[in-house]
């Protein structure tokens, strides 16, 4: 928040005057990306406008964190991930609220069904963000910026939320511009003007830039993202590898990733035939937790969350069994899916019967609620080494960690 105020900020709000004279013959691509500001709080007060000018603030229970705080809350310092307790000392007179899950699933949904009347290309990226690629819709709608402005009209008229809307001619710029003026900002970056729009920003603004990066790069003296395009290729790469080109890339402002609309990934899962067949339950236990880590990793990795579990069991006869629970609040945890794991394979499986195959598979799949586990303090610490666990097993394969309770799989 405070870079804002030492960045130079100048109004980007034209697309037709400068692109295309800029780079003559270039087709450039016009994508926007589309967030709701404060989201959980602003449908909070839509419900009930008394709220409105209140400092509001969504969190589960006394000993859960942040989810969402409003804009008025935010100026007491209460930020997402903080404790309730530490928000509740910097502002006493804030209106907490438990929130309500189904309600924003809800809210999203309609978001996302009104973005689809304007491009079939429209990427889902979490409960309140979208990348709708406007390309070509000219002939429909008219000039892509009128075409932002009007999508922002209708999220405010129709669903009575404030949204943020950046346009440029690629994904990574887009999302930079949605977040420039939030909340309720309007950011227009003329394609060939990319650069010159990230250069005064403060570096840490560009996605990929976490806080190891953001050390490293101030001790070069690397402050806003104009100082990072500045750095020599060689000396990015040397330090940070394959990536270092990706960055450099990045502060150039450039991204070809196209808008990819969300694959339906119904479900997603793995098994796992013995070479013998098995009745040591151990043995079947630890193998069904390796398994229920990678489907969790792969759930991670496509940024979904799955509230279905379900375990198959094949016998040596081959006769199979499926069995499932449903968990109350979609997740993409490992914990929260072994315990199910576990009391369904003890429920389900006939002991002393050998079998040959096990399965684990996930589904009821949505796209990550990003700030939803927040409301229970245990599950972003877990997600966090989850995640840990899951950068470890990319660099170093994939049985660089093992958890206790898969050793006896060796
Ligand atoms: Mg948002």
């Amino acid at each position: 928040m405070d870079e804002k105020k030492t960045e130079s900020r100048a109004p980007w709000s034209a697309w037709t005057q400068a692109s295309n004279s800029s780079r003559p013959g270039a087709s450039c691509r016009v994508i926007a990306h589309l967030d709701l500001d404060a989201f959980f709080a602003a449908v909070e007060e839509s419900r009930d406008p008394s709220l409105r000018g209140k400092p509001v603030i969504v969190g589960g229970g006394e000993r859960g964190v942040v989810a969402t705080a409003n804009y008025e809350a935010r100026r007491y310092g209460v930020h997402s991930a903080m404790p309730i307790r530490t928000a509740r000392t910097l502002c006493p007179h804030g209106v907490f609220l438990p929130g309500h899950h189904d309600l924003y699933r809800d809210y999203s949904r309609r978001l996302m069904s009104l973005l689809a009347t304007y491009s079939p290309l429209v990427e889902q990226v979490s409960l309140d963000e979208a990348y709708v690629d406007l390309t070509g819709t000219e002939r429909l709608f008219g000039p892509p910026e009128m075409t932002a402005r009007l999508i922002q009209k209708r999220v405010k008229e129709e669903l009575g939320l404030s949204i943020s809307v950046g346009l440029a001619s690629n994904k990574l710029v887009a999302k930079v511009a949605s977040d420039y003026e939030k909340p309720a900002g309007f950011t227009v970056v003329p394609c060939g003007r990319e650069a010159e729009f990230l250069a005064p920003l403060a570096v840490q603004r560009l996605p990929g830039v976490g806080p190891a990066l953001l050390r490293q790069l101030r001790s070069w003296g690397v402050a806003t993202i104009g100082d990072l395009a500045r750095v020599p290729l060689r000396t990015l790469e040397l330090s940070l590898g394959e990536w270092g080109e990706a960055l450099a890339c990045r502060a150039r402002g450039e991204d070809a990733n196209p808008v990819t609309p969300g694959q339906i990934v119904k479900s997603i899962s793995r098994e796992h035939t013995f070479e013998t067949d098995v009745f040591d339950p151990r043995l079947l236990e630890s193998t069904l937790i390796a398994l229920t880590e990678d489907v969790c990793r792969r759930l991670r990795q496509s940024a979904l969350e799955a509230r279905t579990v379900t375990i198959k069991i094949r016998y040596a006869n081959f006769a199979t069994h499926t069995c499932s629970h449903t968990l109350s609040h979609p997740t993409d945890v490992d914990e929260a899916f072994f315990r199910e794991v576990r009391a369904l394979f003890h429920r389900h499986w006939r002991k002393s019967s050998c079998l040959r195959l096990v399965g684990v598979g996930l589904s009821n799949l949505a796209p990550r609620a990003g700030q939803d586990d927040l409301f229970d303090q245990e599950l972003p610490l877990l997600r966090e080494l989850d995640l840990k666990v899951d950068a470890i097993r990319e660099k170093y394969g994939k049985n660089a960690v093992r958890r206790g309770a898969t050793l006896s799989d060796q």
